[in-house]
């Protein structure tokens, strides 16, 4: 017994040892990606239900890297969080979804909105408001055209100074989209605390419908609170025809999924748009 008890030990020891080292080796090539420059922006369209019209695209991160190939941001976000480069890779992505929406705006084909997701810490950061109006007003583009996205588990963690930064964020005429909507438990008053102009509903709740799970219920529930607060609500992660259905039948506006088109590079999204609208 003594024996294997040792045995094990060392097994977690080395466990540990390996996750730290992962980790570590992580965060060294995280810096470096931020030196030169290896992310990319994918965009996925959000289309409204109603008639098929592309009314924005979300922007979403990856990581090229030159030894490893794409990577998808659930697997270095966290650390990004962790070690505050988020805040250099957040800026980043807001220079760069706010330049190429304004390009696409002045092409004439452009949607209505881009989205950019907007981690805990930045919305914490007092520096945020006038970060994203200078990258506005560097790229000319109009703050209506910008949503930013904060999910609703952020909002509720942050203490009196995200109501505050939001307020500022929203002074800009910029758009406020609350992510992953459900899976937080916030009761109306958050809604009502935060100058709220979009619900997008958890794809965990979407991708259950149609059944008998609740879930569905959930989903209809939202979207009637939603419509009932005057709010855009968007379904995302629709990847089937009886979902969509689903969704039509109970009046939600805007729907993402793979159903419609995955996430896919800036000039990839410009030709399905231009074919759409033929
Ligand atoms: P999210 O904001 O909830 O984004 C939706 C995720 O669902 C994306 O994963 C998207 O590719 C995926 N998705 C879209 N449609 C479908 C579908 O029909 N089925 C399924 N199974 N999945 C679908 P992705 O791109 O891997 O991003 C994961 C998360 O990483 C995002 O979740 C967001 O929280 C975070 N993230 C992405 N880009 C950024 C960024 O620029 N900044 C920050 N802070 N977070 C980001
Ligand atoms: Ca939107
Ligand atoms: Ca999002
Ligand atoms: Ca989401």
């Amino acid at each position: 017994a003594k024996e294997l008890g040792r045995n094990t030990f060392q097994f977690y020891t080395e466990a540990l040892t390996h996750a730290a080292i992962h980790r570590l080796s992580l965060e060294t090539r995280l810096r470096r990606a931020v030196q030169n420059d290896e992310f990319v922006l994918h965009y996925q369209p959000q289309v409204r239900i109603s008639d098929g019209r592309v009314v924005g695209v979300e922007a979403l991160l990856r990581w090229q890297d030159p030894d490893i190939g794409l990577v998808f941001p659930d697997e270095f976000i966290p650390v990004a969080e962790e070690t505050g480069l988020i805040t250099r890779i957040g800026e980043w992505v807001l220079q760069t979804a706010c330049r190429q929406m304004q390009e696409w705006l002045s092409n004439g084909h452009g949607p209505d909105t881009v989205a950019v997701n907007l981690s805990p810490r930045q919305i914490q950061l007092n520096d945020t408001p006038a970060l994203v109006d200078g990258i506005l007003q560097s790229t000319g583009l109009a703050g209506r055209h910008l949503d930013l996205e904060i999910t609703e588990t952020a909002l509720m963690e942050q203490g009196p100074d995200a109501a505050r930064i939001l307020h500022d964020l929203k002074a800009l005429g910029v758009r406020i989209s609350i992510d992953d909507f459900g899976t937080g438990y916030s009761s109306l008053a958050y809604l009502q605390r935060f100058p709220v102009d979009e619900l997008k509903i958890d794809q965990s709740f979407v991708q259950k419908i149609p059944d008998t799970s609740g879930a569905a219920e959930i989903a209809a529930t939202i979207i009637a609170m939603g419509r009932s607060l005057g709010l855009t609500v968007v379904a995302e992660g629709v990847e089937t025809d009886a979902q969509l259905e689903f969704l039509r039948n109970h009046n939600c506006g805007v729907y993402q999924g793979y159903l419609a088109s995955r996430p896919v590079p800036a000039l990839v999204l410009q030709q399905w748009l231009t074919v759409r609208t033929d």
